[in-house]
């Protein structure tokens, strides 16, 4: 199940869910697992731990972590009215494009967004 996810509020990029995230505890090596959302491309990461909720299912945890993430995204875009900092589209923009000046550069990524997201990203 892949709930709704804004893209990344650091890079613009992909988030991707994971319901078991394992993880070690520092205090005692203890292997444990919790909900996690992060992003694929610069590896912004949140995790609720199993063993700091133990009252909430899998899917509660998640539930939780999405309204987290999507927070976050959509305040990023409020006040800066993009990710924030370099995007995504940033990154994978080519040297020669960047090289012909802004307008080529929005031309670009436009035409990428409609690519990566479909018409309506238009
Ligand atoms: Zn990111």
């Amino acid at each position: 199940m892949t709930d709704k996810l804004l893209p990344c509020p650091f890079c613009g990029g992909d988030p991707e869910q994971d319901y078991q995230r394992s993880f070690r505890w520092l205090k005692d090596g203890r292997l444990d697992h919790g909900a996690a959302i992060y992003c694929t491309f610069c590896n912004a990461d949140m995790i609720m731990c199993r063993g700091d909720h133990p009252e909430l299912s899998d899917e509660e945890r998640m539930a939780i972590m999405v309204e987290n993430w999507n927070r976050r995204a959509d305040h990023a875009r409020q006040t800066t009215g993009s990710a924030g900092g370099p995007t995504y589209l940033d990154f994978i923009t080519p040297d020669e494009i960047f090289e012909k000046g802004p307008d080529a550069v929005k031309k670009w990524q436009a035409a990428k967004l409609v690519e990566l997201l479909g018409p309506s990203a238009a």
